[in-house]
């Protein structure tokens, strides 16, 4: 398992929003979930995702932070990613699966709804390369208290989408069991770990802002907490927090 930086956001806020990826290695195959800034945003951003919301999200552009190149620095082929998992299909999530057109896109039923229903916050010009997409509906399964939805991959790795509306109306966590260990990604269901100690903490007003439903927000939230205390030996991050990432990555920490 790798633990890739594939987003660089720069905002009057925050001068180093990350978007922490993980990159499952098995056999030859290679799985994706979340992916960042893509390739061919990174070569026309006006074009791929408009300078209205390069601005108001701040998105920076670099090559070498796209999830293609650092497969690549691995000596791993990107060719090999047979599947993306997204926890949610905003535009900093998604620049990435045009790299692997031959990759399966795993998404919750509920988030492609949204996509496709003129919700201004998405850019479809992110599928138009128009990849299988395998979509995930409501399930009798259980993990550790949360609705549970078997991702069906190349990978005998068990993952599974957890149900973490809110931020967006499909948003998902994605479960991983690692090596006997469970890793929960939960998405953007907070941007930093400090949100959830903190209810005054400024990011989560710009969380509640974005979030397309912020009552299912903060029950997320509140259920991903039970979870940490419950289960201290799960490994929970988000995709934004720095200080997460720094646990799991060589990258050296942010310098303030
Ligand atoms: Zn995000």
């Amino acid at each position: 398992m790798h633990h890739l930086n594939c987003v660089k956001i720069v905002t009057p806020m925050h001068d180093d929003v990350i978007g922490h990826c993980l990159l499952i290695e098995e056999d030859d195959h290679l799985l994706l979930i979340d992916t960042g800034v893509g390739v061919k945003d990174v070569e026309s951003p006006n074009e791929r995702i408009g300078n209205e919301l390069i601005e108001l999200a701040g998105f920076q552009f670099d090559m070498e932070i796209t999830a293609f190149q650092q497969i690549q620095k691995l000596g791993l082929n990107p060719a090999h990613v047979k599947d993306c998992i997204v926890s949610h299909l905003d535009a900093d999530h998604t620049g990435g699966l045009a790299d692997f057109p031959n990759a399966t896109v795993h998404v919750s039923a509920e988030e492609l709804i949204n996509f496709y229903s003129d919700n201004p916050r998405y850019i479809e010009s992110h599928l138009d390369h128009n990849p299988t997409i395998k979509e995930y509906g409501i399930s009798d399964e259980q993990w550790f208290g949360f609705e549970a939805r078997k991702v069906k991959s190349s990978l005998k790795t068990e993952i599974y989408l957890i149900p973490l509306f809110g931020h967006t109306l499909g948003h998902c966590g994605i479960a991983v069991e690692w090596e006997g260990k469970w890793f929960f990604h939960i998405g953007d269901a907070y941007y930093l770990r400090a949100e959830l100690e903190d209810e005054q903490n400024p990011v989560g007003q710009l969380a509640e802002a974005r979030a397309d439903d912020n009552t299912r927000r903060l029950e997320s939230m509140e259920k991903i907490k039970t979870l940490m205390k419950e289960h201290p030996e799960i490994e929970v991050f988000g995709y934004h927090d720095r200080g997460e990432f720094a646990k799991y990555s060589v990258e050296s920490p942010m310098v303030s």
